[in-house]
């Protein structure tokens, strides 16, 4: 098979080295005689697995100790319910900053738990800006603050962290692992791991001690974050191939050097890519400079007419799902961890062939 390069938003391309590494160990993992996906969690070559996964992603965000670690199923979208189940606290409100199409939905989910304050709003920009932090309106008897570092969808990325009186709670499913996080300014961090981490059906979540242990009443017992610490995020049985991928991936991180590597890699992928944008009058991206994301970047052709063909094209040059969010248009690359930078290279040099001959 051709090198292809697949720029879907999630799920995401893999790191090639560890499909293979996944097709190696298909049919037996390890000692155990069967594929990972045969076994118990609960025996000893899976629980291996999971200690190690765990202790592997503690080490590359520097996770403190009083910090939970879990791999969880439902989704960054079960997290939308979790995080008031669990963080309310006998409080009626919480703020949430709405910057795009994932923090509205989680807006959505927090309203059916609690009275939201909305304290900043990205909507009337059509999402491609964040008011300055100064201008917020959080409320002081807000539960927690719940904000998305990167929303996927618009390519809006924040480059700071908000910082208030209460917990914060970050939905960072497509920024996840892609630079370093002090882990400790964060109340709770989630993230699906569909697009940074590995694939579809699981869920990692990061929750701060202190936070846990007064759910709100008569909810599911699996969307107490105590019940799923208590039993090693095994209360019933976990998405284990998801899990297993994970861990694999992890291991592919340390070896390219850690989440400090993985920055350094990542900013010069999207300056490549933004800085042929910007240096064409045939493409154009609407986001404010400062706020863009360096892992989804949409772009638009002037001539919208061209999109077909655009997509088509890159197709036949092995450059795939480059098609933008209806919401948005035009094209969106996404370049995660697993995408290379020979992958943007590619892209580039089509888009600019594309360019000359339909300009
Ligand atoms: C994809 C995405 C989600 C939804 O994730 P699911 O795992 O499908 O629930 C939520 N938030 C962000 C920022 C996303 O990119």
């Amino acid at each position: 098979m051709s090198q292809v390069y697949n720029f879907s938003a999630g799920p995401a391309m893999l790191p090639t080295q560890v499909l293979k590494q996944m097709q190696d160990e298909l049919l037996e993992y390890g000692n155990a005689k069967a594929s990972v996906m045969e076994i118990s969690h609960r025996g000893a070559d899976f629980m291996a697995m999971a200690q190690k996964s765990e202790q592997d992603l503690r080490g590359l965000m520097d996770i403190p100790d009083h910090y939970k670690v879990l791999f969880l199923q439902g989704g960054a979208s079960a997290q939308f319910s979790m995080v008031p189940i669990n963080l309310l606290q006998g409080k009626t409100k919480a703020n949430y900053a709405h910057t795009g199409h994932w923090s509205k939905k989680a807006i959505a989910e927090g309203e059916r738990y609690c009275e939201v304050n909305v304290c900043t709003d990205s909507s009337d920009n059509k999402y491609t800006d964040i008011d300055a932090f100064e201008h917020w309106n959080i409320d002081p008897d807000g539960a927690y603050l719940h904000y998305t570092p990167n929303e996927t969808i618009a390519g809006l990325e924040f480059d700071y962290v908000p910082e208030a009186d209460m917990p914060l709670v970050a939905d960072m499913s497509s920024s996840i692992l892609s630079h370093k996080i002090d882990v400790s300014k964060f109340g709770v961090i989630y993230a699906g791991a569909q697009k940074n981490i590995g694939i579809a059906g699981l869920t990692i979540v990061i929750v701060r001690e202190d936070l846990m242990g007064n759910v709100v009443a008569n909810q599911p017992i699996l969307f107490d974050y105590t019940t799923q610490v208590n039993n090693d995020s095994m209360y019933n049985t976990p998405s284990t191939y998801a899990w297993y991928v994970a861990s694999r991936v992890f291991e592919w991180l340390k070896q390219q050097g850690g989440l400090s590597a993985m920055a350094k890699i990542n900013q010069i992928k999207a300056k490549t890519l933004y800085d042929a944008i910007d240096g064409s009058d045939f493409y154009s991206n609407p986001v404010a400079k400062k706020y863009r994301s360096r892992m989804n970047v949409p772009f638009l052709l002037n001539d919208e007419s061209l999109n077909g063909l655009f997509l088509e094209k890159a197709v036949a040059n092995n450059l795939i799902t480059l098609k933008g969010h209806r919401s948005v248009g035009g094209m969106r690359a996404s370049i995660y961890n697993a995408m290379p930078q020979e992958g943007i290279n590619e892209l580039v040099n089509f888009m600019k062939v594309f360019e000359k001959e339909n300009a």
